[in-house]
């Protein structure tokens, strides 16, 4: 039994992550309207200590607070790979709670392109204040230009630059030189629309704690959150969405009204299950399932983006990584949590990344001749940045990083380095969810479809080579983990990136922006196409995947779309923008 709470509220946000509590949160600031959120997770992340402490980010993934769905990597005729878990985060702050921190905001000309979706309101010029608007970013020691404070707009969302560990002195010079050397950029500012170079990243952590989005609803009595309790159906009166059915630690059914709008924000993956089980979804799909259409929406599920990554490991010269500080026990261990408890400072209160590398390789793409011709087929137009973004981001994590390799053992002694190849504009953007059953409570059924655009194969191998001579260049750098890699292949090297690439764990555009319900799943106010009262406000609803970590964006999307509902009660909201 639940303890009594109200059956009616205002607003009812149905998902308590990453974007869903800036929604709440936000839509909480009139004290007298009141907002439900409901959550399958946890409602006190923060007390778990392998959530709150940077550098334990890795452990969680199959967690309690992993959703760990079963996912199809890779559908090719000739390979095929199904994966479980693919982590998202299960608490109160969602993903936020389960990322890598890493806080970059994409470029203009990716921004420009969701135009094509979602109209002038969604570009980077109107997008641009919505990406600050959450943050509070802090630069304590003054080590950064006062222009970066730019990056934030006094929001609630505290971040900081990744700590520059005097452990990894050595690693990061060795590797700035060695970028430097290769007539590469290095750049501080990535936060202007431009991103290129070699870059100290931002996090979302600060003083050694993660900030999730969790803070959007601190001081905030209207927000009633129902904790561990999972969606099941969204209820219609014709079409305009009135209530969400809810099932109370997965078991006890609560009916709760909506007096104005319900917005979905479950994530890519469980949003779009839960327009189909309430009836919005392909025809197809909702008969094959028993479901009688609300609204035939082809788009529902379809449209899932992600960044393929291709993560490997080379030796470190011993003394310059993390790896005895974070992942063996000794005397160096004790030591970083000793200095983490007495000030929260040190290896255990890093995010681990410090350095990003976001580079365009066209000297290394014209030498493919399958990619010389899709250029020229293509208008002369390189198709992996055709606004000049960067091709690539490519993540330095100075320590062995099983988060990215879990088919390989963890070193039992030494220093090494995991480095992270991630493809930004993948052409491969057929992925879909559909459903696996009526059932709320089972997971929907994925296939990401990584690598079915043969280029991307193409790409991901160029980068690897790029890369590689980069970290030939530094001393410090030894030989690949577990094997080599067989760069000197190409057939050898398509078999090493089938068997071994990854998610970047950016997946996005299941309930897609649109100008109509032939393009995608909600219009550029974010309401379902079709429906009244409803609107998803999530990773989903993204239609060009950006060049980048998408939390930056996701956050984006939370600010933008509550100032957009803000908009639409001027009786509620007198002085919304
Ligand atoms: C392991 C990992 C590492 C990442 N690293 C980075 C990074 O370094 N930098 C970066 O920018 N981005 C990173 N990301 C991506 C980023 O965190 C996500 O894109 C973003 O947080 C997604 O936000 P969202 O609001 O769309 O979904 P989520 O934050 O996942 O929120 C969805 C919420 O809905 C809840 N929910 C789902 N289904 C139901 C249901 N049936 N009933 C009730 N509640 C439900 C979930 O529990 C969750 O709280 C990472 C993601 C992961 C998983």
């Amino acid at each position: 039994m639940i303890s009594p709470i109200p059956t009616e509220f205002d607003f009812i946000v149905v998902g308590g992550g990453t974007a869903g509590n800036v929604v709440a949160g936000r839509l909480a600031e009139n004290p007298n309207v009141s907002v439900l959120v409901v959550e399958a997770g946890i409602a006190n992340p923060l007390d778990v200590e392998a959530i709150a402490t940077p550098s334990q980010a890795f452990t969680l993934r199959n967690s309690k607070h992993d959703w760990a769905f079963k996912t199809t990597m890779i559908d090719r005729p000739e390979y095929e790979r199904v994966e479980k878990p693919n982590t998202r985060g299960k608490a109160l702050g969602g993903s936020s709670c389960l990322n890598y921190y890493t806080w970059i905001p994409g470029s203009a000309a990716t921004f420009d392109d969701w135009a094509e979706f979602g109209g002038d309101s969604w570009t980077w010029e109107s997008c641009k204040e919505y990406l600050a608007k959450p943050v509070n970013y802090h630069d304590d020691e003054g080590v950064y230009s006062k222009d970066l404070q730019k990056v934030g707009r006094n929001g609630p969302l505290d971040i900081s630059h990744s700590s520059l560990l005097p452990e990894t002195k050595v690693f990061r010079d060795s590797l700035t030189n060695a970028w430097i050397e290769a007539g590469e950029k290095v750049s501080e500012d990535i936060y202007s629309g431009e991103m290129h170079g070699l870059t100290h990243c931002m996090d979302s952590t600060y003083n050694g704690i993660r900030s999730t989005s969790g803070c959007f609803l601190k001081n905030k009595p209207n927000v009633t959150i129902l904790a561990s309790t999972y969606s099941k159906k969204i209820n219609f009166d014709g079409t305009t969405a009135v209530s969400v059915s809810v099932l109370v630690g997965g078991e006890e059914e609560h009916t709760f009204k909506a007096n104005k709008d319900i917005i979905v924000s479950q994530g890519v993956f469980e949003t779009p299950k839960l327009l189909m089980l309430s009836g919005i979804g392909p025809e197809k799909e909702l008969l094959s399932h028993g479901i009688s259409p609300v609204v035939t929406s082809e788009h529902v599920g379809q449209n899932l983006l992600d960044h393929p990554i291709m993560p490997y490991c080379r030796k470190l010269k011993a003394g310059t990584g993390l790896d005895n500080h974070l992942l063996r026990a000794g005397y160096e261990k004790d030591g970083a949590i000793a200095q983490y408890r007495k000030d929260r400072t040190g290896p255990v209160g890093s995010g681990l990344l410090e350095l990003v590398g976001l580079p365009r390789i066209d000297k290394y793409l014209e030498t493919d001749p399958d990619y010389v011709k899709f250029k020229r087929e293509n208008g002369g137009v390189d198709p992996f940045g055709p606004g000049g973004q960067p091709h690539f981001e490519i993540d330095f994590v100075p320590m062995f990083s099983d988060a990215f390799q879990w088919h390989f053992p963890c070193p039992s002694e030494g220093d090494y380095l995991t480095v992270i190849v991630d493809l930004l504009r993948p052409l491969s953007q057929n992925g879909w969810v559909k459903l696996n059953s009526t059932d709320p409570l089972q997971q929907p059924h994925i296939n990401i479809n990584f690598f079915s655009h043969d280029l991307d194969i193409v790409a991901m191998r160029e980068g690897v080579r790029f890369l590689d001579n980069i970290l030939d260049k530094m001393e410090i750098v030894g030989e690949h983990y577990p094997w080599p890699m067989p760069l000197t292949s190409n057939e050898a090297m398509k078999r090493a990136i089938l068997e071994r690439s990854q998610t970047g764990f950016h997946p996005c555009g299941t309930a897609r922006l649109s100008k109509t319900i032939q393009q995608g799943v909600v219009d550029s106010g974010l309401r379902v196409h079709g429906t009244q009262n409803l609107r998803v406000i999530d990773a989903s609803v993204i239609p060009v995947i950006p060049d980048c970590r998408i939390q930056n964006s996701v956050y984006m999307i939370g600010e933008k779309g509550a100032d957009i509902i803000k908009a639409a009660y001027p009786e509620l909201y007198a002085e919304a923008p």
